[in-house]
Formats: C-alpha cells, structure tokens, sequence
C-alpha cells in the first residue's frame, strides 16, 4: 500500500499522524492506495511555510510570476492524458471526460498569465493641485483551497492560478477520495519553477479543514463542496476572520419549452445529466418540459437513448460513464430512485436494473442511467441533490410555472432553457433566479475569463470564482495619494529599460 501524503516547501512530506483512509479505485472498488489525514500540528506547519514564502513571492514581479504559470501550462498540455488517467483512476470518469476536466482548468491558468495587465491599477493625476492619487490590488498572505471529490484538478485550478498570480502563497487540502492529481500538479508547478513554500498541499479530513479554519495566518478561503459544508466553511472562516467564498450543492433544471428542438434538447440532456454519471454540479438534474405534449414526446426520445448508454470503465474507451464515486454514493443514489419510487414518482428507465457484461469490473460502483418521471416538488428525490445518474422529469403547463419551480428551489447553481424564441429566452435569463443560465446550452459553464458561481443556497461569500471575481476575491485594494514638494532629476538612459 503506497500511501498519499503532503507536498510542502516542494517537497513530497510524509505524514506523522498515524491517521489514513483508503482510496479506492471505483471502476474495480478495490483499494491499493492510502490518504494521509493531516494533523493540525502539520497543518499549522504547512501555514508556516507558506507564510514564510510569501514576501519574496508577493514582491515578484508580475511577469515573472506569470511566465511561471505560463511553464506549467506548458506542461500540462504535454502531460494531460498521464493527469487524466490519475483522475480516471480515483474518480472513475471516462478518459476523455477527465481530459476535458483538465483542459477547463488549464484555461484558468491561460487567464491567470495575463495577471500582469489586469493588475493594472488606476491613476488620477492632480486630484488637488501638485496631487495624484493611485491604488494597486496587493495579494492577500496565505490563502487555502478545500476542493471536493467530482474535479480533483479543475477545481483547484479555479482556485489556484489566480491566486498565485495575484502574489499569494497558497495551501490545496484535496479530498481525501481522489487525491493524486493534487501531487501531480505540485510537481509540475515545482518544475516550470515556482519557489519553495509557494504551492502546498496537506491532505487530511475535517481536522485538518478545521485548523485552516482557524490558523490566523491563513487569510482567505475557497471551498468548493456540498452545501451543509459550505455554509459551515463560510460561518467558521468569517467568524475567525478570514475572506470566504464557499460554492455549494446544487439542483439544476432545464425547461424545454415547446418550440425547442426536441432531438437537440434530448442529446443536451443525455450529456447533461449523465456525462460524469450525473457527479457534475452543473450536472441537469431535473428536466421541465412544458406542456404534457412536449413531456411525453421527450420522454420517448429519452428512453431509448438512457437504455442504450454504456455503462463502463474509463479503461474502456467505448464508455458513455463509468462508476460513481464510492460504494457509500452507490447506496445513497440507488436509495434516493427507491424513495421516489416509495413517493409516487414512475420510474421509465430503472438504473437499478442495470445489467450489462462487465468484463471483470464487476465489483465497481456503478448505477445505470435513470429517468424518472411525475416527480412533483414535496418528494425527497426533487428537494435534495442525487449527484448520480438520475434525471428527473417534473411536468409544467406553462413558462411562468417552469420558472416559479425553479426559483423554489434552494439551489440556484445554473439552469437552461431549451426554446426557438428570443423573447422567452431572453426573458428567462434575465428573470430566472440563479446564477449562471444557459439559453440552448445545457450545461452553461462559464469560460476562464468570466467568473463561476450559483447564486442562493449554492453559494456563500461574495466572490465567484476565477476570471476577475477571482481577482477581486484574492487581492485587496491600496489607495494612495501622494504629493511631491520638489522635483527630481535623473540623467539620460539610452539603453531599453527591461523590467520584467
Ligand atoms: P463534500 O462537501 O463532502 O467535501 C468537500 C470538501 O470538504 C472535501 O475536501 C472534504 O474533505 C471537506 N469536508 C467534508 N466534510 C467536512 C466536514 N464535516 N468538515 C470540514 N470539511 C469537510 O463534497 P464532495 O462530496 O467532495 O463533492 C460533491 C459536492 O460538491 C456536491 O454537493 C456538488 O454539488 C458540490 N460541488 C459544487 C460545485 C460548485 O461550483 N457549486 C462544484 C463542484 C462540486
């Protein structure tokens, strides 16, 4: 058994705690592998060192910073596929799934190399007379990440690009299902360069979260997870003190009104709702077509389409979706199709049932894909999140009910809605009360350059993450003003100034 441990001052740091978990390969649910779980003694180590590299790395000029981060871009091009399959291997995803992954987050690092320009400050000359005043975003000291299971490396490089570019030290606690890809990219961001102390990363469980929580030397906090977590994350962290933005679960809904284009709607929901086996939290959970017509036609194309998805391993190249993530997430989707089933909802296409040759994988976590239809909101399988295979269809006979059922939804993360006319789309974009709205795009994640985040019980904090929001979160604003009583005189320099 190899065990999984921290990364500090670039260096792989073997744990001291004694405590460990196993992590598990979900497509065979066997385990080869453990997880070290921090102490907050090595916790607070890890703040020290982080804490200790920051001066040095907050005075670095932005460029340089950025041609860092630019070197690790490289390499992640180059080594996409071996950080892909460390996905693959904990998370269960499909190869190309987990390779999309990577190439979303490697797009935040794109941004993150542009820092130079965006921290860019303002100038006012002669806001009084002989007086200017000028401010400067500065990095903030040591900043955490605590990222869930579903994108063990999109995730973090939501968090950490940006942060590192705006000057900060920073400290990824992984979770503890699929912690690999975390070591990977300390590696690489050790390779294209980046100074001891600078990248760290402490694996562990509640204890370990609970003593960034409250380190004073850790100033802000990103946190990506379920909301019950979230919230706790967001009241501990600012109550200590810090700059929290906490994403949480979420709930996501897709109206398909009645001029949609039924055969796009369907394959947007197919990819939708079971690519990553439903594990996504811009996963559509709950389809809303409008009008029983148009309920019943989606239906039958649905059906056919679930039946035949290939349920498999990411080693096998044909998968539509592999396993979910642990046999506990197995139990609780299968459990949640019971308890719609057990409320009256009707089940089209039962994941419980899924029977199909294995080849040797028998033993993994896997669900088949499920449709569920007349669920109605008082039903458990509507109010929580599955995170799972199962897509949901609750029936409307109008636009202003699809959109009253969306906002009575605690989770408000993204939506779509699927439609042939531009008055009703854009209507609902600017009505709908959620955070990020597709309008014939099902899964409406935004680009690196703007910002992700959900809005009501799917966030707590301020700040989306990456693109500017992630700027704002990870830097404060200097404000100076200055006057000058005498001037000053330099000789001529005739050689071109390089700064960078
Ligand atoms: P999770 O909340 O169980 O875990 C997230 C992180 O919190 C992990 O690092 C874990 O170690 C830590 N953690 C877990 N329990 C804790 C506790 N009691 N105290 C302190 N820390 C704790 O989430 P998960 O199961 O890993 O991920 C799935 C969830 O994440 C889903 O709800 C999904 O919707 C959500 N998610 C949201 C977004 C978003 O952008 N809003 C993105 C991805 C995932």
């Amino acid at each position: 058994m190899t065990e999984i441990a921290h990364f500090i001052n670039n260096a792989h740091v073997a744990s001291t705690s004694g405590r460990s978990q196993p992590v598990f390969n979900p497509a065979t649910g066997e385990s080869e592998k453990t997880v070290a779980l921090a102490t907050t003694a090595e916790v607070d180590a890890v703040v020290a060192a982080a804490k200790a590299a920051w001066p040095a790395w907050s005075k670095t000029p932005p460029l340089r910073r950025a041609r860092i981060l630019d070197k690790f871009k490289s390499i992640l091009w180059d080594r996409a596929d071996e950080l892909a399959r460390a996905i693959s291997n904990e998370h269960g995803k499909t190869h190309d799934d987990a390779v999309g992954e990577v190439t979303r987050g490697l797009e935040v690092v794109e941004f993150a190399v542009g820092a130079p320009s965006f921290l860019k400050g303002e100038f006012s000359e002669n806001v009084g007379t002989g007086v200017d005043s000028f401010n400067i975003r500065q990095s903030l000291g040591v900043v955490a990440g605590i990222t869930p299971f579903n994108f063990p490396a999109m995730v973090p490089m939501w968090m950490f690009p940006v942060a590192l570019a705006t000057g900060n030290t920073f400290i990824l606690k992984p979770s503890e299902r699929d912690p690999s890809a975390s070591l990977l990219m300390a590696d690489w961001l050790k390779e294209a360069g980046l100074p001891d102390g600078v990248f760290n990363v402490v694996q562990g469980d509640k204890e370990a979260v609970d003593a960034l929580l409250n380190n004073p030397d850790v100033k802000a906090i990103s946190f990506v997870g379920s909301t019950p977590i979230a919230q706790y994350i967001y009241q501990t962290g600012t109550a200590n003190g810090k700059r929290v933005q906490a994403l949480g679960g979420a709930k996501n809904h897709m109206v398909i009104m009645p001029d949609a284009d039924l055969d796009m709607a369907a394959n947007a929901l197919m990819g939708a709702a079971f690519g990553s086996a439903g594990e996504r939290c811009m996963a559509i959970s709950v389809a809303v077509p409008v009008t029983d017509a148009v309920a019943d036609a989606l239906i039958d194309k649905l059906t056919p389409m679930i039946k035949a998805l290939k349920v498999g391993p990411a080693a096998d190249s044909a998968s539509d979706m592999g396993p979910v993530v642990t046999k506990a997430a197995q139990e609780k989707i299968l459990g949640y199709i019971d308890s719609g089933e057990a409320e009256g909802a009707k089940v089209i296409v039962d994941g419980r049932d899924f029977k199909q040759d294995m080849q040797g994988y028998e033993n993994g976590y896997y669900v088949g894909g499920t449709l569920i239809d007349n669920v109605t909101t008082d039903m458990k399988i509507w109010k929580e999140e599955i995170f799972g295979p199962v897509l949901s269809v609750v029936r409307r006979n109008s636009y202003d009910d699809a959109v009253a059922l969306i906002d009575q939804c605690e989770f408000a993360n993204g939506t779509a809605i699927f439609t042939r006319d531009g008055d009703t789309a854009r209507a609902f974009a600017q009505d709908i009360e959620v955070g990020m709205v597709g309008i014939n795009v099902p899964i409406p994640v935004p680009m690196a350059f703007h910002s992700f985040g959900g809005w009501k019980a799917s966030i707590f904090g301020d700040h989306h993450m990456h693109g500017m929001e992630g700027v704002r979160f990870y830097t404060r604003i200097k404000t100076t003003t200055q006057r000058w009583p005498s001037g000053q005189r330099t000789e001529a320099e005739f050689t071109m100034p390089t700064l960078g």
